[in-house]
């Protein structure tokens, strides 16, 4: 980086010179030009002056050229036709070829003065001619100088271009080599703190650079490292949690199956000696298989809420229907336990997975049930209130102690595991609640007393569902 820096000012730097050096140059050349055409022109009407045009023409140019500094000067006197009358250069002007077609020659006729550079045909050196129209109007008056424009003073100027060149360079030299440090160094610096990456606990220090894209580059890299930490160690987290349910749903699996064995094993052993215990033991291994079944179910709900399953079909569902459904085939449940199961449902319509709501329903009012007392009640309302549904499960069951409330929602988290089991429970109802409401951006709440009972409040907004009505 330091030598593309150091290369590139190097090359803005020659384009730069270069450029400006031709500018320069070019207006230079103009300045000469137009201040040596002046110089002539202000002496070619002093010699117009001074000529006397009735006497000998040849004579008088030649004296002219006599004048000190005059020596490279060439004064012509050509009549109005192009003729050469005289030229201090050739001795002879009666030899020269006509001189009308001459640019100066032409444009001194038409407006008086006239002027031109180009290469002697005579002298064969580049010359600047400037031709006047003489004061009488009879001649015209020509003075002409070697004129190489600004190579002429370019042996003079070498030196200085030399000399301003170098301060230039080395100058630019050293400017380069601070400002590529001054850009490598905090680059440098925030690499290495980024080495850092790799320690446990790493402790960032930046240093405020007096570049605002490095501060940028140093806030950047501290924001991705503790994003990159914290991702890293919730991927870490959902390991272990992921492990830990496998460990727990094999474990939750391994119990009732070995139950079946032992069934089958004493069916096959006929250790069953009359067909009322054959029928207890078959009771018994139907009833586990059916735990199996809710078991591998709520696994299955937990893992496609958990992958977030991509077609969750979402239509607009009646729900009051679908409580009513859900406690119609609760009832031989209830009848069961002993329970009497009250619906107070007010009509309204969400957006919303049919088999979810089914879950989150039958769970809860499912719970309330198992964990009651015989004659005791369930009461399940749903109302709405400022654009939110309010779901209220409330029971006059077992009760859940203070310090469990919050665990009930954890995967294989049972009070009783004893009453669980019997009631055909997994640890993992509530679970699947606490996913469905979260799910729906909603929430989830529970109060309750021991031996009084339990209630169970869940929101969820109905504003995201923008085809949601209130009926
Ligand atoms: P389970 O399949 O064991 O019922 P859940 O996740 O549904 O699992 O519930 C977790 C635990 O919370 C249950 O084992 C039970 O101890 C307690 N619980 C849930 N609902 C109630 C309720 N309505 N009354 C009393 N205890 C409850």
């Amino acid at each position: 980086m330091k030598k593309a820096i150091f290369q590139r000012f190097i090359l803005i730097l020659s384009l730069a010179l270069i450029l400006s050096g031709s500018i320069f140059g070019a207006v230079i050349s103009n300045i000469i030009l137009d201040r040596t055409e002046d110089n002539m022109l202000y002496s070619v009407r002093i010699a117009d002056h001074g000529l006397d045009y009735g006497e000998d023409l040849n004579v008088q140019v030649d004296q002219l050229k006599i004048v000190k500094g005059n020596e490279d000067t060439r004064f012509t006197i050509i009549d109005l036709t192009g003729n050469v009358i005289a030229d201090s250069d050739v001795v002879d002007s009666t030899t020269m070829e006509n001189h009308s077609d001459r640019e100066e020659v032409k444009e001194a006729l038409k407006s008086g003065i006239g002027y031109a550079t180009r290469e002697s045909e005579t002298l064969k050196v580049p010359m600047l001619y400037v031709a006047i129209l003489s004061q009488e109007g009879t001649f015209i008056l020509r003075m002409a100088v070697p004129f190489s424009g600004l190579e002429q003073y370019i042996g003079l100027l070498i030196p200085s271009i030399f000399i301003s060149m170098g301060i230039t360079l080395v100058v630019s030299l050293v400017l380069a080599n601070r400002f590529s440090k001054s850009v490598t160094k905090p680059l440098i610096e925030i690499a290495e703190e980024m080495l850092k990456l790799k320690e446990e606990n790493p402790e960032f220090h930046f240093k405020e650079y007096n570049y605002d894209e490095m501060n940028v580059i140093a806030d950047t890299t501290l924001k991705m490292s503790k994003a990159m930490k914290e991702s890293i160690k919730r991927i870490e987290f959902e390991k272990m949690v992921r492990q830990e349910f496998f460990s727990n749903a094999s474990h939750e699996l391994k119990t009732p199956l070995t139950s079946i064995r032992g069934y089958v094993e004493l069916l096959e052993n006929d250790m069953a000696t009359d067909e009322k215990m054959k029928k207890d033991f078959l009771g018994r291994i139907k009833k586990e298989a059916s735990n199996m079944t809710n078991l591998i179910n709520d696994i299955l709900m937990i893992s496609r809420l958990e992958t977030k399953e991509a077609e969750v079909i979402m239509v607009e569902t009646r729900v009051c229907p679908l409580v009513n459904e859900i406690c119609q085939s609760l009832e031989p449940l209830a009848n069961e336990y002993q329970v009497t199961l009250k619906t107070n449902c007010k009509p309204l319509t969400m957006i919303a997975n049919a088999q979810q709501l089914q879950q989150l329903f039958g769970n809860l009012i499912m719970n309330a049930i198992k964990y009651n007392r015989p004659g005791g009640k369930v009461d399940v309302t749903v109302t709405s209130e400022s654009k939110e549904m309010v779901i209220i499960v409330a029971d006059t069951g077992v009760g859940i102690p203070e310090d469990a409330k919050q665990r009930i929602f954890e995967r294989f988290y049972r009070v009783d595991k004893g009453r669980s089991k019997r009631v055909g429970g997994t640890g993992l109802g509530l679970s699947i609640v606490k996913h469905i409401v979260n799910y729906y951006d909603g929430s989830i709440e529970v109060e309750s007393k021991l031996q009084e009972g339990t209630k169970f409040t869940v929101r969820i907004p109905l504003k995201q569902n923008i085809n949601n009505r209130i009926l």
